[in-house]
């Protein structure tokens, strides 16, 4: 069977993360949630109070940095690990992470520490990779890409209802001025921004349900899988 490399990009909270587990899930591909590595070193910044502004400071961090994933036989899903420590739930809800994750992503030195896991992780292909430069920097030859976007409301009242359902309170405004700020820092960044590859397929799924949008995008995958030999 052929093996494919799916590239994953798009804006903050446009569910590309769910879309990229049940497509890995259905083929039996490795996932990885790229912005999961770009909030566990946030989140060693933070923990060790790293001055994000002193390029030297992070370099020398970085060593210090190891990330992996582990899967969560009970919810099958992939859980991050920092230094050995599960950090999943921190990075998810932690309010500081998310204010300055952008910024922290920004750096090129982290971003270049990061990619060269990311592309060593594809090496084999059989993967869904999601994040925001993927298609066109991690994967420029990825067989199929795709670009994610939805209304701004529509993804800020998803991401309140899953904060929410992790205990942790906040309000829809607050929780959209946090997306259109990482959304704008995202792609307005020197160093890879966030932008539609030219190859890639657009998705607006304001009003997809995930099956709608999985179904969808299978049979792209299935068409991909279909024509060529491996
Ligand atoms: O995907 P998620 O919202 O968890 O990503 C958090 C942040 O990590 C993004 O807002 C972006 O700043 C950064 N990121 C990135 N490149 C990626 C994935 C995430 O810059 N490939």
């Amino acid at each position: 069977m052929k093996k494919i490399i799916i590239a994953i990009d798009g804006y903050s909270s446009c569910g590309k993360s769910t879309l990229a587990k049940q497509l890995a899930s259905s083929l039996s591909y490795r996932f990885i949630d790229t912005g999961a590595m770009y909030r566990a070193v946030t989140l060693y910044m933070i923990n060790n109070q790293i001055d994000i502004y002193n390029s030297d400071a992070v370099a020398d961090a970085l060593k210090n940095i190891h990330i992996n994933f582990k899967l969560n036989t009970e919810t099958q899903s992939q859980e991050t690990i920092l230094n050995g420590e599960n950090i999943e739930n921190e990075i998810r809800i932690n309010p500081r992470v998310a204010s300055i994750v952008s910024d922290v992503s920004a750096i090129s030195e982290v971003r270049r520490f990061l990619v060269k896991q990311q592309q060593f992780m594809g090496n084999e292909k059989a993967i869904v990779m999601d994040g925001r430069d993927i298609g066109t920097v991690v994967f420029p030859d990825a067989e199929l890409k795709l670009f994610i976007t939805a209304d701004p409301m529509i993804r800020a009242k998803r991401r309140f209802e899953e904060l929410n359902e992790k205990g942790q309170h906040t309000t829809i405004e607050e929780v959209l001025a946090n997306l259109q700020k990482r959304d704008h820092i995202d792609s307005t960044r020197a160093d890879s921004p966030l932008k539609q590859a030219t190859d890639s397929i657009v998705l607006d799924n304001s009003n997809m349900s995930r099956d709608e949008q999985f179904n969808w995008v299978m049979e792209l995958v299935r068409k991909k899988l279909g024509s060529a030999a491996e």
